[in-house]
């Protein structure tokens, strides 16, 4: 479980994108944060792996504050998969996906099996994909790599901002129905940004309404829905 109490964020510059966040993050839920651009929902997301450190309050997981983590360990528990994928063009796929767990030591052999049984449950194919670069895969394809990369160390966590927007209506489609196929098996705790009130409703186990900086609502999409 993921709390965050009395949470901001100032930045640099003096702008507060976040007021004071008090809400909790279930354990294997998928939470979707929707809200205009600029309402402070990458923000949020990019609190709790620290890419965006927050100014007071206090972020805990599963209890334990997460300034008391050392930043790599921290991330190496959350994965993060972003609407510009950042594959490196100059590595194949295989090599792509390789990273965090060489990082960590692990035997090659154990690394490629790893990896082929990751291009399979994002739906790729290890024979055909695995030695292919980047830019030889479709948009949908590459975006399916960074999902496996971001699963590759078997995190509890996997952060999504926007990880859909830059693909076509069809192979969005697509991946919201693996993605929620994926979570159902996985039982991840997802955090997962979009400005789509759709994609929203389709993901979210639930929903937080963004804006200005705030939480407005946090329900399930039929309280959401249905209640006035
Ligand atoms: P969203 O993800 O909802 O579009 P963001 O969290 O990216 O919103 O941004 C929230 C607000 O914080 C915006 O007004 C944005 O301009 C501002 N902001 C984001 N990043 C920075 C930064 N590094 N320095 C200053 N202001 C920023
Ligand atoms: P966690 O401890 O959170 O499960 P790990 O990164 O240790 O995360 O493990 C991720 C997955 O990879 C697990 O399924 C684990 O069995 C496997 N794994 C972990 N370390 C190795 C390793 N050195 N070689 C092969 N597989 C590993």
């Amino acid at each position: 479980m993921i709390k965050f109490e009395n949470v901001s964020k100032v930045y640099e510059s003096g702008f507060q994108a976040v007021k004071s966040l008090n809400f909790e993050i279930h354990e294997g839920e998928l939470l979707v944060l929707i809200g205009p651009s600029g309402s402070g929902k990458s923000t949020t997301m990019k609190m709790i792996n620290r890419i965006n450190p927050h100014t007071t309050g206090r972020i805990t997981i599963n209890g334990k504050d997460i300034t008391s983590y050392n930043v790599a360990e921290l991330r190496r528990n959350i994965g993060y998969v972003i609407q510009q994928i950042g594959l490196f063009p100059h590595y194949t796929i295989e090599k792509n996906i390789a990273i965090v767990p060489q990082l960590k030591g692990w035997a090659e052999k154990d690394i490629s099996s790893r990896v082929k049984e990751l291009l399979e449950l994002v739906g790729l194919d290890p024979e055909i994909h695995a030695t292919r670069y980047p830019k030889e895969l479709s948009g949908g394809q590459q975006q399916r790599v960074g999902i496996a990369r971001a699963l590759a160390s078997n995190p509890d966590i996997i952060l999504m901002d926007e990880p859909f927007s830059a693909l076509d209506p069809l192979t969005r489609e697509q991946l919201q129905a693996e993605l929620i196929t994926l979570h159902k098996k996985l039982k991840k705790t997802i955090v997962f940004v979009t400005h789509d009130i759709d994609e929203a409703l389709k993901m979210g186990d639930r929903i937080a309404i963004m804006k200005d900086g705030d939480i407005l609502q946090l329900d399930t999409p039929e309280k959401l829905l249905h209640e006035p």
